[in-house]
Formats: C-alpha cells, sequence, structure tokens
C-alpha cells in the first residue's frame, strides 16, 4: 500500500473531514470560548464529532488544536496529546495535527518576530510528531510569511507530508499583506510543502478562482475545504447559505479546476463530506 505522503504526490483523489467549530456549537457544554481545551474535558464530544466525518467518508481527520501554541496555552501538550487519542479514538485513518495562526500578526504588520513564530510552531510539531500524528496541516493562514515559518517548522522537525493552507478575502488576496495564490504557492514549492490550499472564508463559489489561480502556478497537489457559503449573522450565531447539492455541484468544479484534497470548513457536517464522497 502506498504511503500517505505518495498518495497526496499522486494526486489520488482524498476526502477531507468539515467543520469542526461549526460542529461544537450543537453541545451544549460548548460556551464558544476555548474549543481546544474540549479536547481534555469533554473529549467524548470532540471524538464523536471526528467519528461523525469518519462515518461520512472522511480519510483525513484534522485534530481540534487550532489554536493551540505555547504562546496561548501553558499546556499545549497535554492538548496536543488529547486531541489526538480523540481522533485515534473515532477510528480516523489519518490523524493530522491542526497547525492555526500564532493569533498576534507577525512582523512587519504586527510584533510578532518571525523567529518567534518559527519557536511556537517548532514546539507544536514536535508535540504532534510525539504523538504519532499521520500528516501536519497548517491552515488559515491569512499572512504568507507566517505560513512560511510553520512550513519550516514542520520540515525542521518530521518527515511527515505537510500541507499548507490560507484563507483568502473575497478578492482572492491574503487580507494581511495582500498575497496571491502564487506567492502563496511559490512559497509552498520553494519550502518544501506536499500540497498547497485554501480554506474558510467564504464558499465554493468564491473559492474556485483561487484554485484556478493555484493550478495555474504550480504542479502541486491542491487543499479545497470551503465553507458552505459566506457566514450571515442571524440571532447572534452565523448562517451558511449554500445546502449540501450546491456545495456538491460546486466541488465538482474545483475538481475539474485541480484541486484533488477536498473537504468542507466553517458551516459543513457530515452530510456535506458524505455527498462530495
Ligand atoms: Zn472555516
Amino acid at each position: 500500500m502506498s504511503s500517505l505522503k505518495e498518495r497526496i504526490k499522486n494526486k489520488e483523489r482524498i476526502i477531507l473531514d468539515g467543520g469542526m467549530g461549526s460542529q461544537l456549537i450543537n453541545y451544549p457544554e460548548y460556551t464558544g470560548k476555548d474549543p481546544s481545551l474540549l479536547n481534555i474535558t469533554h473529549p467524548e464530544i470532540i471524538t464523536a464529532v471526528h467519528k461523525s466525518y469518519v462515518d461520512a467518508g472522511s480519510e483525513l481527520i484534522i485534530i481540534n488544536t487550532f489554536d493551540v501554541n505555547p504562546k496561548r496555552y501553558e499546556n499545549y501538550a497535554e492538548i496536543i496529546a488529547a486531541a489526538v487519542s480523540n481522533a485515534r479514538a473515532a477510528g480516523a485513518p489519518y490523524v493530522g495535527l491542526d497547525i492555526g495562526p500564532i493569533g498576534e500578526l507577525m512582523y512587519p504588520m504586527g510584533l510578532l518576530k518571525p523567529e518567534d513564530a518559527y519557536g511556537y510552531f517548532e514546539a507544536v510539531v514536535k508535540e504532534g510528531v510525539k504523538c504519532g500524528v499521520d500528516f501536519i496541516i497548517i491552515e488559515t493562514m491569512i499572512d504568507q510569511n507566517e505560513m512560511k515559518e510553520a512550513l519550516c517548522a514542520a520540515k525542521n522537525n518530521s518527515s511527515l507530508p505537510v500541507i499548507v493552507s490560507c484563507a483568502y478575502g473575497k478578492r482572492g488576496r491574503l487580507m494581511t499583506t495582500g498575497g496571491r495564490p502564487e506567492d502563496v504557492a511559490a512559497i509552498a514549492e520553494e519550502f518544501g510543502a506536499d500540497a498547497v490550499g485554501v480554506n474558510c472564508s467564504f464558499g465554493p463559489d468564491l473559492m474556485l478562482p483561487v484554485v484556478e489561480a493555484y493550478a495555474a502556478a504550480t504542479s502541486l497537489p491542491i487543499w479545497a475545504k470551503p465553507n458552505a457559503g459566506m457566514p450571515q449573522v442571524v440571532d447572534g450565531k452565523p448562517v451558511y447559505n449554500i445546502g449540501v447539492e450546491d456545495f456538491k455541484e460546486y466541488m465538482k468544479k474545483i475538481e475539474a479546476a485541480g484541486a484533488t484534497l477536498i473537504g468542507g470548513c466553517c458551516g459543513t457536517n457530515p452530510s456535506y463530506i458524505e455527498a462530495i464522497k
């Protein structure tokens, strides 16, 4: 059997999971704060969400550690270990370490030094590797330079498949730096990512031009995890306007444009994954 790294490289069609946060709001135990701590306080909830995606056909399951880093959580190692075991308990075929932005803008837009960002990412990567994850996904990045620090930390401390994925604004540019998909693809290639991706922000309709731009700029495999549309706030809660059938049709276009690693982000649930599967 070929390794996950080879399957990604060969551009095999692989089904990812869907939104985590937008599933957690269905549980009264979740207050809306610090979703990562649920890995420890309510492991059964996290495992249930993962399992719902495994049952729907997701092969790649991303652990619930989006905002986990040593800057934000002193007990980051404990959270990562719990998150990995929750995904394993769900029977995930492949478990991915989830790395999001540090949560503070990096120099020159903000005060976070690149070497400090690298250090935080490195600590997270080392812990994930220690816990035996199968791949690393660096996602929802809005600054390609911060993405680069995370990518280098992942490559320098593991031999796992590493995917980088950015969240773009409506006009297809990164919201902090104005970076274009081709800039992101160039960094992904230069620093050894196994795939380049786009996730969150908007639905598969607005995501299509980003996937097309990646396909024109790079031969790297492409990862696409759109929201179920642009969120509208109704009664204080986000509402997503793209239903399962429309999502499925849009995802066919995303695949035709070159994406092979496909799933959903905010507002999607297991029925979306089942539909694209
Ligand atoms: Zn999202």
